[in-house]
């Protein structure tokens, strides 16, 4: 069991970019894959959100260039595909960062930026390429970039890029690099659809890592939720929040109309935000997160497609303005938060109607999730009523009722009857 990096086969110019960046010892998921990835295997890696997963791919990614040095000029030799151009840009900021005293080249491809801004990028020698699926098969249909020197390919966050469709890219980008010693891929969780026949096609005899985080790496993140009355009273709730208790938050909301809707409200009553959203132009993304790590303001407002896969440092707390639909999307959320060993606070603003998923995400992440209360601000409904009248549940069974068993039950009911009599 490796419990430092002087123990991991790394050379000290990587040592020392790793003590500056202010890790102290590796994580699981760390110790686990390195050594692996160094010892030429395939790799198959899943752990929680916020163990570390990129510099588990970086390290030994970097490692093997040093080890085996490009001796002409040329194309990348190392491929990491992420499923959005934000975590491309956090992932190639980590390998330079890991690389600062090294001389390999890294960059980005990805969508939302001007195609002249890659031009050059083209005709210089790169190392490290991180790539989104889409955009990157668009420069290879047009013949401006070449997938035949890649040595390594890696797949960060799978789960998600399988999500948002891109397995079929994938697949295409993964025949397109067919000449590579070793391909690692990385996610949160193993278990989506597909991605066991996914995983099947383009790894070769993988060491399998399942890195469960020990108790250390295991987020501290306290879960509550308040109830609201309505949906004028919700906001007073997060209002109360955001200006009395949290400090760097991120809300969650589920559409883009409901953004818009919030983000007028808390400018209205003084509070500073930023916000990301799908489908938004690339600078006005970058600018919103940049303010936020920045700390030139505190609240991000954001949808789940927008966040997906970004690390904001330093987040204390995440509030779900709006439930999501899924227990794992929650886990998504809430993932935002205390990260590598840091703590946080989870929020979930919940409206009757809200109940049902909250007990179901208490239930799926084995965990009691309290409710907590504030001041003067307390719900004036009773839970447990609304508890009993869980919609979907009465919804179902009327319906099912009404299409089948009741029509014939009623039917029969009097026939027996009538036979007894
Ligand atoms: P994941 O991809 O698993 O969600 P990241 O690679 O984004 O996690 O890492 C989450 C955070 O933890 C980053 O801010 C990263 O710099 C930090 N980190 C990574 N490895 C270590 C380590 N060994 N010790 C301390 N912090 C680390
Ligand atoms: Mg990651």
């Amino acid at each position: 069991m490796i419990r430092t990096f002087a123990e991991l086969d790394l050379d000290s110019n990587l040592l020392e970019a790793i003590e500056e960046m202010g890790f102290d010892r590796p994580t699981k998921i760390q110790a686990e894959a390195i050594p692996q990835a160094l010892d030429g295997r395939d790799i198959l890696a899943s752990a929680p959100t916020g163990t570390g997963k990129t510099a588990a791919f970086v390290l030994p990614a970097l490692q093997f260039l040093q080890d085996f040095p490009r001796r002409k000029p040329g194309p990348a030799r190392v491929l990491i595909l992420t499923p959005t151009r934000e975590l491309a840009m956090q992932v190639a900021d980590q390998a330079r960062a890991l690389a600062k005293n090294t001389k390999l080249n890294i960059f980005t491809i990805t969508g939302g930026v001007q195609y002249q801004e890659h031009a050059d990028i083209l005709a210089t020698t790169q190392d490290i390429v991180v790539a989104t699926p889409g955009r990157l098969m668009e420069y290879i249909e047009a013949e401006r970039f070449d997938c035949r020197a890649i040595e390594w390919l890696i797949l960060d966050e799978a789960d998600r890029m399988l999500d948002m469709g891109f397995g079929p890219t994938v697949d295409r980008l993964s025949s397109e690099c067919r000449w590579r010693k070793q391909t690692l891929l990385f996610s949160a969780t193993l278990e989506g659809k597909g991605v066991e026949g996914f995983t099947a096609d383009l790894l070769t005899d993988p060491a399998e890592i399942d890195a469960k985080s020990p108790l250390r790496e295991r987020k501290k993140i306290t879960q509550w939720y308040h109830r609201a009355d309505t949906a004028e009273h919700k906001l007073a709730l997060l209002k109360h929040i955001l200006t009395q208790q949290a400090e760097r938050t991120i809300v969650f909301v589920k559409t883009r109309e409901r953004l818009a809707e919030l983000r007028a409200q808390l400018e209205s009553a003084q509070i500073n935000c930023a916000w990301i959203q799908g489908e938004m132009p690339q600078d006005r993304r970058n600018n919103a997160i940049a303010r936020f790590r920045e700390g030139s303001v505190n609240v991000l407002l954001a949808t789940d497609v927008a966040a997906r896969g970004i690390d904001l440092p330093d987040v204390s707390h995440v509030i779900n303005y709006d439930m999501p639909r899924t227990a794992d999307v929650y886990l998504h959320r809430i993932g935002r938060t205390a990260r590598a060993g840091k703590k946080g606070s989870a929020i979930s603003l919940i409206e009757a109607h809200d109940q049902p998923m909250i007990d179901r995400v208490a239930r799926y992440i084995k965990e009691e999730i309290k409710e907590r209360f504030i001041k003067e601000m307390r719900p004036q409904h009773k839970k447990s009523v609304f508890k009993k009248k869980k919609k979907t549940d009465t919804k179902k069974s009327a319906t099912k009722k009404s299409a089948s068993k009741k029509p014939t039950s009623k039917k029969s009911a009097p026939k027996k009857k009538s036979v007894k009599k």
